[in-house]
């Protein structure tokens, strides 16, 4: 996949705000949160978010290998959010990688309206603003 621009609504360079599913499980949104929660839906149309965690190689590979990585009964806090998947993989560095995370591409990549030029995300639908490439929001319109 090519690199692509991700503007992310929880995380920026000063600020991050986390979700914790009911069985205490740390994740980066609400987006991650609802696709482990919905891991166990028969029908398809619910199991659609869960697919861009499968579907992300490296953060369904820590899944596969230390399952309970971000797990607050193991682990403290501090140490699930100071993982490498949340300090590399889902941010910044890995927003402007080669092999951005899955679910990230598909709820915040930055699309272009063609006839206005403002940029917006699918998780931002209906709303406009720009921002700097390191997350910092600018203006609403251009
Ligand atoms: S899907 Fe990724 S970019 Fe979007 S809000 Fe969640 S962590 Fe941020």
């Amino acid at each position: 996949m090519s690199k692509c621009n991700i503007y992310c609504s929880q995380h920026s360079k000063t600020e991050r705000d986390w979700e914790i599913t009911p069985d205490g499980r740390v994740w980066p949104c609400c987006y991650y949160a609802n696709a482990w929660d919905k891991r166990l839906a028969t029908e398809f149309g619910q199991f659609g978010e869960t697919l861009f965690v499968i579907n992300d190689d490296i953060f369904w590979g820590l899944l596969q290998q230390e399952p309970d990585f971000n797990n607050l009964e193991i682990h403290s806090f501090d140490e699930i959010i100071n993982h490498p998947i949340f300090q590399k993989h889902i941010y910044f560095e890995g927003w402007q990688s080669d092999n951005p995370p899955a679910m990230c591409v598909e709820e915040c990549k930055i699309e272009i309206d063609t006839l206005t030029g403002n940029e917006t995300t699918r998780a931002e639908e209906g709303k406009a603003w720009s921002h700097s490439l390191d997350g910092t929001p600018l203006l609403k319109d251009k």
